[in-house]
């Protein structure tokens, strides 16, 4: 019987997290679960898995989380304290899958355990890439990346290292915008970057997907998973994401790692790991699917990733700017404050104004990095208050009020949620 304690149980990861828990009743218990600010939400996924314990984030959803668990045996608790202690207790394996920085001093506290986590949370590592990885190795713990091309590879590589790859391929469906022109991506809407074509996701990573900034951002998370420099970190287009990441050694072989996209096929190999669990998702039909098609991808359409690339390529601070601008744009343009290509236009801007990674070194430490992250987003905020004053004139505006906080994630994702559910 493993024990498992889910992080942003709530939200996509989260619920197909749940489901995969559901399917395997006898196999797992569960200590804890976690959500931003959604107390029903929570509470009706700590029954289903029978969790210990239940924490919620925004301590004005204690009340409500206490009273819908009544009855029920389910501790609750809530605020930032009570996510870091289910974060710490007793398990063998956190799922770390609440979304972007909000997620970082959580699962840093869980790998601290030195109970093996499995990972969704990018932003992790992205911004503190290397004290994740030294804390791992001094813990003994085991980091299992939930991220399907970084699982795919994971399981692609066996027990080669570093040494023996020349390449490393993330795939990358191309998003929703992968036929538009830059004129029409220009005039994207929120509804038309949510609308993925292959993956149900929260809307944050969806419209990461969108701009190619969700790939920019894995391609730093793979450079620390697997200790790859970026020079060998190449990504492909490949619209069916079927394939979703390859790896070509220096004999000339090459591994892939392919399955149905639906996160709960690597939910389900982080779960199980190192034995496989049986799961119900569809089955692979690559006669069904007949081509599998590749292509470059373009970065005069999607500048993201080029400028993503670079800021690994820099190092220092820069990813850490680069994901604490993009979180906020991503933010301004849910809430109608941004176009789309406001959202790469405010993070290179950013870049520029703070990312001197000469002068500055990679943080050391979680800490450190929470508060470069702090400053990052400050200056964002500014940088989007000044630039919005000329900009919202061209901008079709349609305010969501605080769309900064997790509460707007997570209406968004509700809306989501009633399409289709993890294919
Ligand atoms: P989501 O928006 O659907 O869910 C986010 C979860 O985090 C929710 O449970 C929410 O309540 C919780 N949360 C938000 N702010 C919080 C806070 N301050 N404190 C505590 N909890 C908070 O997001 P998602 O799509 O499930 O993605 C989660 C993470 O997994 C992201 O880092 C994403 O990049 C990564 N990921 C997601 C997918 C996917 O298919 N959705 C695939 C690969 C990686
Ligand atoms: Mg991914």
């Amino acid at each position: 019987m493993t024990t498992v304690s889910i992080l942003g149980a709530t939200g996509s990861v989260g619920r197909s997290t749940a489901a995969v828990l559901l399917e395997n009743p006898d196999a797992f218990r569960v200590e804890a679960v976690v959500g931003g600010r959604d107390a029903e939400a929570l509470a009706k996924t700590a029954r289903a898995l029978r969790a210990r314990f239940a924490a919620v984030a925004d301590p004005a959803a204690f009340g409500a989380l206490r009273d819908a668990l009544a009855g029920s045996g389910i501790e609750a608790a809530a605020g930032e304290a009570a996510v870091l202690e289910a974060a710490a207790r007793p398990a063998d394996l956190v799922v770390a899958a609440i979304v972007g920085t909000a997620g970082m001093r959580s699962t840093h506290v869980a790998l601290q355990q030195g109970q093996a986590v499995a990972l969704a949370n990018k932003e992790s590592l992205v911004c503190a890439g290397s004290a994740f990885m030294r804390d791992a190795r001094r813990h003994g713990t085991r980091l299992l990346p939930m991220d399907s091309e970084h699982n795919a590879i994971f399981q692609a590589l066996g027990s080669h290292t570093a040494d023996d790859i020349e390449t490393m391929v993330l795939t990358a469906s191309g998003g929703p915008f992968r036929t538009w022109t830059a004129a029409e991506i220009a005039n994207a809407r929120p509804e038309q970057a949510l609308a993925h074509p292959n993956w149900s996701m929260g809307a944050k990573i969806t419209i990461d997907s969108a701009s190619l900034m969700n790939k920019g951002l894995e391609l730093i998370e793979a450079h620390h998973l697997f200790g790859v420099k970026a020079e060998a970190l190449e990504v492909l287009v490949h619209p069916q994401s079927i394939v979703h990441g390859l790896v070509t050694f220096r004999d000339g072989s090459v591994t892939a790692g392919l399955a149905v996209p639906d996160m709960r096929v690597p939910i389900a190999h982080c779960l199980g790991y190192p034995a496989r669990l049986s799961a119900s998702t569809r089955r692979l039909d690559l006669t069904a699917i007949a081509r599998l098609e590749f292509s470059a991808p373009d970065f005069a359409r999607f500048p993201a990733l080029r400028i993503a690339m670079d800021a690994l390529a820099a190092g220092g601070t820069c990813p850490i700017v680069l994901n604490a601008a993009n979180e906020i744009a991503v933010a301004a343009f849910l809430g109608g404050k941004l176009s789309f290509p406001g959202i790469t236009d405010l993070v290179s801007r950013l870049l520029e104004a703070m990312g001197q990674a000469g002068e500055r070194h990679a943080p050391g430490s979680v800490d450190e990095a929470l508060a470069l992250d702090d400053e990052a987003r400050r200056r964002a905020a500014e940088h989007l208050a000044s630039e919005t004053s000329f900009s919202s004139r061209s901008v079709s505006m349609n305010i969501v009020p605080d769309a900064s906080s997790f509460g707007e994630e997570e209406k968004i994702e509700a809306g989501l949620s009633s399409a289709s559910t993890g294919r």
